[in-house]
């Protein structure tokens, strides 16, 4: 997916060739040329990084960032003058995320551009928690189960244990221990709930559920989710 860069900066000769160089590059570019312009287009187009100059008319770079952090992690690059407080701009009160000293050139903002870019999808990937088990793919954060690339529905407990076992592999519970894990400490159902829920499951999830190689049973203990 194209990626989105607001180029934020007043001195027109500078951002058209920044605009031309990050084009170039494959990049959508937007311009504002004062601070609330910038805050303007911000909030419309949320842009997928920004390229800030420190003096701005009419609100400055050190306002526009502050506003920004307020409600957005977008990355931030700061435009800085030789004798600008680094720290102050790196820190917790502004909290760009990098900063470039003017004058600079369009390959040394790629560069910093590019490594944003590179570190956020990084994160991205930590964040999305898939487990994968073979075949069997949890996502932990969209509450989805895919099975061979397909779907498989259930029920909010269904997921509930699976992604308790899925994300405990390997280890053994007992009925009791996943009713308190899975349903909470005040539910008032017995140990043959969870049998339910588990024959459920691999009637849902297992090729064979008279003989699961996924959820398996510990005979005299409990249940385990297959290990690897
Ligand atoms: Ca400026």
């Amino acid at each position: 997916m194209t990626k989105k860069i607001l180029l934020v900066e007043d001195e027109k000769t500078l951002v058209r060739a920044l605009a031309f160089n990050l084009e170039k590059e494959g990049f959508e570019v937007d311009v504002a040329y004062d601070g609330e312009e910038a805050l303007g287009k911000i909030e419309q187009e949320e842009p997928d990084l920004i390229v800030l100059d420190l003096m701005l008319p009419k609100v400055d770079g050190y306002e526009v960032c502050r506003a920004v952090r307020k409600t957005s992690e977008v990355p931030i690059i700061m435009l800085t003058a030789r004798d600008e407080d680094i720290d102050k701009i790196l820190g917790l009160e502004l909290g760009a995320d990098d900063y470039i000293t003017k004058p600079f050139n369009a390959r040394e903002l790629l560069a910093r551009i590019r490594a944003i870019f590179r570190r956020t999808a990084q994160h991205e990937a930590l964040a999305k928690k898939i487990i994968r088990m073979g075949s069997l793919e949890v996502d932990l954060v969209k509450h989805k189960v895919v099975l061979k690339g397909r779907e498989i529905p259930l029920t909010s407990r269904e997921y509930a244990l699976l992604s308790f076992l899925v994300s405990n592999a390997g280890r053994v519970f007992t009925r009791g221990q996943l009713l308190e894990q899975v349903w909470g400490f005040d539910y008032c159902g017995d140990a043959r709930t969870v049998d339910v829920h588990i024959r459920h499951l691999r009637e849902k999830l297992e090729e064979n559920p008279a003989d699961p190689r996924m959820i398996l049973t510990v005979w005299g203990t409990g249940y385990k989710f297959r290990e690897g």
